[in-house]
């Protein structure tokens, strides 16, 4: 497609095919490529290490005891099933979990998990190492290296965090991981063919099973991608809008200057099953004096007239070396009542995690120039210092996710 970057990557690290990334169809052609299994065997095959792999989270294969020993060692030879290592893992005092995740040599990322959201605990996943658009109160986009992740690698942002819940077999019941968020690094619809893949394998009811409405992808406006998006995915929709006027979101999002205001809110009417049931969430960070008034909240009003929304205001998460302040709490509430008045659910995101850097726009790995235990002693220094200058009982919002916005 045109309008995709191609970031993409062959996996450096094995000659092996990662059977993580693999959707049914895909393991199923891979397996018989691969001469370990017959043409005729392949579906009965691939159901098998489906459940396994997906179902039981297994890594090895010797585990898969409905499986011959010499086919086991076959399979071996040619496919893995390994997970990448997690290089650093933080729990909040809140029970906010951030996971750096080295995918590759010199390719890391970050994903979140945050108990008490959504029906039980959402998981903050990243879908490409930086991001390319830079918008200007975002730390990620600040970070230079960017390529695609692969469907593998999305797909173990998962597995690492079940690992992690001790989360397998996948329960029906009882979740502590129930939804996911593609709010972390990168712009997902840079790289939907990876993310439409990885929703396929998590959403499939004989492995992760988390349906595709607790599934939310949240993109900053690629509007040729909307249509695409919804109709391969199903997902729950989330739009970064921060901004009611062109000239604004022309600096807070860049990518507004290709894809306007008009041009996006026409293309989020059109998205595919939007209703009542599965309304549009519009995401709103809170700048000082930027985004906050309210006739600003009015605007918005205006914008959204006639699409299922909700709100979702987003208190700004400071990073170092940003000019941006956070609304005040009082902006932030002022705001949020024009926005309830006019019947729009609109809640504050409530600070998750920030303690660790784990909230949105504070995400940046450290697959970059400067040491990564550098760049931690700087972040964890800042938001100490930025912590301390809060008014007592208020602190900074965790971004990605917010009770009341994923159902
Ligand atoms: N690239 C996608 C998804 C990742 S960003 C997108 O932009 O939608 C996830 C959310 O965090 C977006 O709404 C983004 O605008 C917001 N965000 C980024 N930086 C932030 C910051 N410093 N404080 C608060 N929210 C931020
Ligand atoms: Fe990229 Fe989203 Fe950050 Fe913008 S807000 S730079 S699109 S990750």
């Amino acid at each position: 497609m045109a309008h995709t970057l191609d970031l993409s990557v062959k996996s450096t690290s094995s000659p092996l095919v990662n059977i993580t990334g693999l959707t049914r169809e895909g393991l199923m052609q891979a397996l018989v490529e691969s001469g370990v299994v017959e043409a005729r065997k392949a579906k009965m095959r691939m159901q098998q290490i489906w459940r396994w792999v997906h179902h039981y989270g297994f890594t090895d294969f010797d585990l898969m005891t409905d499986i011959a020993k010499d086919q086991r060692a076959l399979l071996k030879e040619k496919f893995s099933l390994a997970r990448p290592e997690i290089v650093e893992r933080q729990i909040s005092n809140d029970g906010t979990r951030k996971y750096l995740i080295r995918m590759a040599p010199g390719i890391e990322v970050e994903s979140v998990y945050i108990p008490s959201v959504g029906r039980a605990g959402a998981l903050c996943v990243s879908s490409q190492v930086g991001c390319t658009l830079n918008c200007s109160f975002c730390h990620t986009g600040t970070q230079k290296l960017v390529r695609n992740l692969t469907t593998a690698e999305i797909v173990a942002q998962v597995q690492v965090a079940r690992d992690d819940l001790g989360e397998w077999p996948s329960p029906k019941e009882d979740r502590q991981l129930s939804n996911i968020v593609f709010m972390g690094m990168g712009e997902p619809l840079y790289n939907l063919d990876n993310v439409a893949a990885a929703i396929d394998i998590i959403s499939d009811g004989e492995g992760i099973a988390i349906s595709r409405r607790r599934i939310t992808v949240s993109t900053s406006g690629v509007v040729p991608e909307l249509e695409a998006l919804g109709n391969r995915t199903q997902a729950m929709l989330a739009i970064s809008l921060h901004a009611t006027n062109d000239p604004l979101r022309d600096v807070l999002v860049p990518l507004n200057k290709k894809y306007n205001i008009a041009e996006l809110m026409a293309a989020i009417r059109a998205y595919p099953g939007l209703s009542n049931a599965r309304r549009v969430t519009f995401e709103y960070v809170m700048l000082k004096g930027v985004n906050d008034s309210p006739d600003e909240a009015r605007a918005l009003l205006h914008l959204l007239k006639g699409i299922p929304a909700k709100i979702n205001l987003i208190p700004f998460n400071p990073w170092p070396g940003t000019d941006y302040q956070c609304s005040s709490w009082s902006a932030i509430e002022a705001f949020a009542t024009i926005l309830n008045k006019a019947g729009y659910a609109s809640p504050i995101r409530t600070p998750r995690g920030r303690d660790i850097l784990a909230a949105c726009g504070q995400l940046k790995s450290e697959s970059e120039k400067k040491r990564a235990s550098t760049i931690r002693r700087e972040q964890r220094e800042e938001a100490a210092s930025n912590q301390d200058s809060l008014p007592a009982g208020e602190s900074l919002p965790f971004a990605a996710l917010a009770g009341g916005m994923i159902d």
